[in-house]
């Protein structure tokens, strides 16, 4: 896996202070993605074992709430097999930070099936069930210019999720996160989504 960037003091991109990792490659090409460049699977730098060590000590003062993951796409299979490891590793060392992930993908249609049946998408792979596990939030879907909406929290287009991945796990269905001041903590089902070009 190659990577574009990491951020040590990030605020944009998920709740609290954090640490980004900005992946290379992505198999979307969304129009008007703000990221292209990352499109390139070998774009930026090699992700290596000096890398995660890095990840993880800017994760170690107490002011960081946690890590995002973004790019890019974090979910395409050579990147989740390159992800994983480190997962492992801040659930291991800071169980209290959280992990954040943004994906063009859709949870339950591309990556996790409520029923348990198997998603039949280029993104599910053997690590994909483990690595959903170990997220806390999960922000789904492609980026849709016609839907884009520059008050969104977190998000650039309407149809795109903030899942809380804990409930949602636990209640079989898709549960949107939501902060005490923020008013999307309401269940969204899968009927109830608008329909995006793939
Ligand atoms: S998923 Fe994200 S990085 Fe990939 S093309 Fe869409 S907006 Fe760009």
């Amino acid at each position: 896996m190659y990577y574009g960037e990491i951020k040590n003091c990030d605020i944009a991109n998920g709740e609290g202070v954090r640490v980004s990792l900005f992946v290379s490659g992505c198999t979307h090409h969304c129009k008007d993605c703000f990221n292209p460049q990352t499109w390139n699977f070998t774009y930026g730098q090699p992700y290596t074992e000096e890398t995660e060590a890095e990840l993880l000590h800017l994760l170690a003062p107490h002011y960081i709430d946690g890590i995002t993951l973004l790019g890019g796409e974090p979910m395409e299979p050579d990147n989740q097999r390159a992800l994983l490891p480190l997962l492992r590793k801040i659930r291991e060392q800071y169980p209290q930070k959280s992990i954040w992930c943004y994906t063009g993908y859709t949870l339950d249609k591309d990556l996790w099936h409520p029923d348990g049946s198997t998603p039949d998408s280029r993104a599910y792979c053997e690590v994909t069930d483990e690595m959903l596990s170990h997220i806390d939030v999960l922000i789904d879907g492609e980026f849709v210019a016609e839907l884009k909406n520059i008050s969104l929290r977190f998000r650039g287009s309407e149809n795109q999720r903030i899942i809380d991945m804990e409930k949602t796990r636990a209640s079989g269905e898709v549960v949107l996160w939501g902060s005490k001041n923020d008013d999307v903590n309401r269940v969204m089902r899968m009927k109830d989504q608008p329909k995006t070009e793939r």
